[in-house]
């Protein structure tokens, strides 16, 4: 039941991140749903309008509240993405798997994303920072078409500073005034130096592009099981009984959306219907 039927909560903070993509902070009215876990999912309700998955991006440790990022790419998200603070808005959850940290432990850590991909990451890059002992280095490479679409530059820039904590960002199509790297992703990780036995890599952005970054990582020797991509096929009931995400053997609301490349590296070929 508890998943079944959304808990009202209420905007207290809409902060606009790029042209097209928000990130809202809620706090509960109706008992809280469960603590989260970075990588895991809620379904969002805009009552009247409809209800959406959308991975929390906030820092986990330090909030109480939820903290969402959502790009407007349709009617549901738009509707999320301009509710202002008072707003009331509908939660269920949490669903899913998460990133395995605990993987990640003592080694190196790269974290690579596409778009909006970087949102669902977040909470890794959060985590770590809450733990920076627990992890030998945190590589961050972006990837966003335009850098009018970058995420998060204030914080990236304040995270690259810190030691043992690297961020690289390119871009599909410049501006004039880009003095960065212009390509994708992947071409960042050809100049990344890998320890690749010591590496575990969290990845999560369009599918073609965690692909061709897996299959780029398992090329420098990171082993498939140590590879986690997210898998954000479109789902409705969340809670692996509609069938609506199913890939394969799947139930990617219950099964995924985060798993190793080694168990989804034949799925990831399937289009979505
Ligand atoms: C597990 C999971 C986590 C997600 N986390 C986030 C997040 O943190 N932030 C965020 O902005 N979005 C996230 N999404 C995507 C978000 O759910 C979709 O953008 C949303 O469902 C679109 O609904 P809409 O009514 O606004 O647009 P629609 O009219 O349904 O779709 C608009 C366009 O977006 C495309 N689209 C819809 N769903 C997806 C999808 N899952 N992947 C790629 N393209 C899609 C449609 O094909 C269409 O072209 C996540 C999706 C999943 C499954």
């Amino acid at each position: 039941m508890n998943h079944v039927v959304p808990r009202r909560y209420r905007v207290v903070d809409n902060v606009e991140e790029t042209y097209d993509t928000t990130t809202l902070t809620l706090e509960p009215i109706d008992a809280a749903i469960a603590a989260p876990a970075p990588g895991q999912f809620t379904m969002l309700t805009s009552f009247g309008v409809g209800e959406v998955p959308v991975s929390v991006s906030g820092d986990l440790h330090e909030h109480t509240s939820l903290v969402h990022t959502l790009r407007a790419v349709g009617a549901v998200t738009t509707s999320l993405a301009t509710a202002r603070p008072g707003n009331v808005l509908g939660v269920r959850g949490p669903f899913g798997t998460g990133w395995d940290l605990a993987a990640g432990m003592g080694r190196d850590l790269v974290v690579i994303a596409g778009g909006i991909g970087l949102a669902p990451l977040r909470p890794v890059l959060y985590a770590a920072l809450a733990a920076p002992s627990s992890f030998r280095r945190v590589i961050t490479l972006i990837g966003a078409r335009t850098p009018r679409d970058l995420l998060y530059g204030r914080q990236m820039s304040t995270l690259s500073a810190r030691p043992r904590f690297d961020v690289w960002t390119t871009v599909d199509h410049p501006s004039p005034d880009w003095c960065g790297s212009v390509g994708v992703v992947t071409t960042l990780l050809e100049r990344v130096p890998l320890d690749p036995e010591h590496t575990v890599a969290y990845v999560c952005g369009p599918e073609a592009m965690m692909r061709f970054a897996a299959e780029a990582l398992l090329d420098r020797g990171v082993p498939a099981k140590q590879v986690q991509v997210s898998l954000e096929r479109n789902m409705r009931c969340g809670a692996g009984l509609c069938g609506h995400c199913q890939l394969g053997p799947l139930l990617l609301c219950r099964d995924g959306p985060v798993n190793t490349y080694d168990q989804v590296l034949s799925l990831m070929t399937t289009k979505e219907l």
